[in-house]
């Protein structure tokens, strides 16, 4: 089996230079990833009809035998019918065919075949035009539907998985052990690969899937697994009690309930498991996420642990460093920040630091996690807006340190079947508290015609001290007729807004250049900051209260809700104006939603219910490898009972070592191979 894994696309019979190309588009490059190319769907041809019973007009499926040769007739140029007659034991049926000189060579004589198409009434006799036909000895009448592309048909893929499926050797060795699949009552893998290909009832292909999609979820899991720190053990920290209380004394404000509940399910994980902690911190934006990154980079400090502290933007890691600094600027506590943007001299100070052990926190990018960063002693990581980071990255900030504790912080609540797929056996913990004195941002859409009122209704609150966000979807003009940031801030500046202070931000500038704005941003000294998405991660200006979301309709659901969350972040009344002119039913329910809740979490489940699952799958960012057959939603019991054999197998061999497990090992290294690099521990 494995060695067909080994054997090119292009050595298939049938299969020349233009189908190689052609399957390579597909993502299969061996005669085994063909036999693992799904059928995207399936035509079931049942009941089979005799022809006088057969409805008219309607598709159906006649058992019959060739009674005649084909006979060629030349109606004009360009329009050729083939015609032939079938009998299936009772009466006769006529076959035309238009343009189609294959039907030649196949319908032969006496044989016998499945034909699946409409019957018409035509001069007194019955007619089928075009109809699907197959061999009837061979086929089932289930027939499998293959994702076609310009240049192959779904019929000439599943000639070639025939002649994929023949070449499996007669004993092939079955990736799930014995005992797994007795257990879950799971068939072998050559039946259901037979069988998801070509059922011979829709019993069969029920019983393939089932083994396939458990497969696939648990290679998934087993793999995620392999990539987190699960199992792994780890020293214990010291913490007194009065370390968590001298952290809250150094706040500005007193911890929410919420936030004080989730910072003890950190140290208890941390205090009472004999493994690392692994825990996913969920709140809505603004819920306060900054300060449980912070207590615990408090305490592993205090234990003398260093704490790496991830973000996915400069911009996001220089308001989070700027903020700790600012909360332990009493504390003997060093911290430092590494970005892309740090000169370089200044960066190999800081690596050296990190290296013997000088800084406690180091707050950065995506920097942190190259080669030639290392630490003295990683306690922990953090990630903070997980969303935007692939696994295999975390991995990879994990592996800099023996088993560190891991917290991940994200505002975007993930269903709990996708984050048992993504995450594996991450605890949750969530904020559902926000900070007192949050005012609810009242959201409003508004065509493009009502920009004027509402720019006047923003010059009040600038007149009154507070500053404000314009978001458009582009940067620069383009062929499209949306308004660029660019044009926008040249406009406004000089226009409406020419006695107030206007800046401009997006993802092109230089990094310093963005932090200059920022900075001036955060101080006050913008008053109107013009911007693209840059600015939807995380970002914390408590004084901004209005954002001017443009173009609205470019944006998906958790999108506008992110953007919004840059405004009502402190004790002031904010407003949120979608602006658009779209008139389409998906981009209204959107705003619909948006002006009806600011509830993160009933957000996300109905961005869920817009756009599928499978769009997270897509998303290249988490860096997963995407499912092919299994679904979080419909196959959820399948994911549930594949979690438990993975829980399984991973306590009594972590590392799939043993032979029975062998094949499980091989396939998961497959299955991840393009996602995760280096990631594996
Ligand atoms: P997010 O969960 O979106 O990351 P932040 O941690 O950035 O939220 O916090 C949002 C704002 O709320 C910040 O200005 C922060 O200082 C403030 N904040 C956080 N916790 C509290 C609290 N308990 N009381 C008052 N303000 C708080
Ligand atoms: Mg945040």
């Amino acid at each position: 089996m494995s060695s067909l894994f080994k054997k090119d696309i292009k050595e298939l019979k049938g299969v020349g230079e233009k189908r190689t190309k052609l399957f390579n588009k597909f993502g299969v490059y061996t005669i085994g990833e063909l036999l693992f190319f799904y059928p995207r769907t399936y035509e079931d041809w049942n009941p089979i009809y005799s022809i006088h019973n057969a409805p008219l007009n309607f598709p159906c499926c006649i058992k019959a035998k060739v009674i005649s040769n084909v006979k060629k007739n030349i109606i004009r140029k360009n329009c050729i019918i083939y015609k032939v007659i079938v009998h299936d034991g009772i009466s006769p049926m006529h076959i035309s065919f238009f343009n189609n000189p294959y039907v030649s060579d196949k319908l032969i004589e006496n044989h016998e075949f499945l034909f699946y198409g409409r019957i018409n009434m035509n001069h007194n006799r019955l007619e089928m035009v075009s109809p699907d036909f197959v061999q009837s000895y061979q086929y089932a009448p289930i027939r499998p539907i293959y994702s076609q592309t310009y240049g192959i048909t779904s019929k000439q893929i599943e000639m070639c998985v025939r002649n994929a499926l023949k070449l499996l050797p007669s004993k092939i060795k079955d990736t799930i052990p014995e005992h797994i699949k007795q257990k879950y009552n799971l068939c072998s893998l050559r039946f259901a690969l037979e069988n998801i290909h070509f059922p011979k009832s829709k019993e069969e292909l029920e019983l393939a899937k089932k083994r396939l999609i458990f497969e696939e979820f648990l290679l998934f899991q087993l793999g995620i697994q392999k990539l987190s720190n699960i199992n792994k053990s780890c020293s214990p920290l010291k913490i007194n009690n009065n370390c968590i209380d001298e952290f809250y004394s150094l706040l500005p404000f007193f911890p929410t309930n919420a936030q004080k509940r989730v910072i003890n399910e950190c140290i208890n994980d941390i205090l009472e498991s004999k493994y690392p902690m692994s825990r996913l911190i969920q709140g809505d934006v603004g819920s306060g996420k900054t300060v449980i990154a912070a207590a615990l980079c408090y305490l592993f400090a205090k234990n003398n642990l260093q704490t790496a502290f991830m973000v996915p933007t400069e911009i996001l890691a220089n308001q989070h460093f700027m903020w700790l600094k600012n909360i332990f600027s009493n504390s003997d506590i060093n911290i430092e920040i590494l970005s892309g943007s740090i000169p370089k001299s200044q960066k190999e100070k800081i690596k050296q630091k990190l290296n013997n052990g000088e800084i406690d926190i180091i707050v950065g990018t995506h920097a942190l996690i190259s080669g030639n960063v290392g630490f003295k002693n990683l306690g922990l990581v953090i990630t903070d807006e997980q969303h935007r980071f692939g696994v295999s990255q975390r991995a990879k900030l994990i592996s800099k340190g023996e088993h560190p504790h891991v917290l991940v912080m994200s505002a975007t609540p993930i269903p709990r079947t996708l984050s048992l797929i993504l995450y594996g056996d991450l605890s949750i913990s969530i904020i559902d508290e926000l900070p007192p004195n949050r005012q609810k941002i009242d959201t409003f859409h508004i065509n493009s015609d009502k920009r004027e009122r509402v720019f006047n209704f923003m010059k009040k609150a600038l007149d009154e001290g507070r500053q404000a966000y314009i978001v458009c979807p582009i940067v620069e003009e383009n062929s499209s007729n949306m308004i660029s940031a660019e044009t926008y801030y040249d406009k406004i500046k000089n226009e409406q807004f020419k006695n107030y202070n206007v800046g401009l931000i997006h993802g092109k500038m230089k990094p310093k250049h963005k932090d200059k704005i920022m900075l001036d941003f955060s101080n006050g000294e913008i008053d109107v900051l013009v911007s693209t998405t840059v600015i939807e991660v995380g970002l914390n200006v408590p004084n901004s209260v209005i954002i001017i979301i443009e173009n609205a309709e470019r944006f998906g659901l958790a999108q506008l809700h992110q953007l919004r969350g840059r405004v009502g972040r402190g004790i002031y009344k904010s407003y949120c104006i979608l602006i658009s002119d779209a008139q389409n039913e998906e981009a209204l329910s959107r705003f619909r939603i948006m002006v009806q809740t600011n509830d993160g979490f009933i957000i996300a489940n109905e961005d869920l219910k817009l756009r599928g699952p499978g769009d997270f799958f897509g998303d290249q960012q988490h860096g997963l490898p995407a499912l092919k057959i299994g679904n979080i939603i419909d196959d959820v019991e399948l994911l549930y009972l594949s979690k438990s054999a993975a829980i399984n197998i991973i306590s009594s061999d972590p590392n799939l070592e043993l032979p029975e497990n062998r094949m499980l090992l091989k396939a998961v290294e497959m299955l991840f191979k393009n996602s995760i690099q280096n990631g594996f521990n």
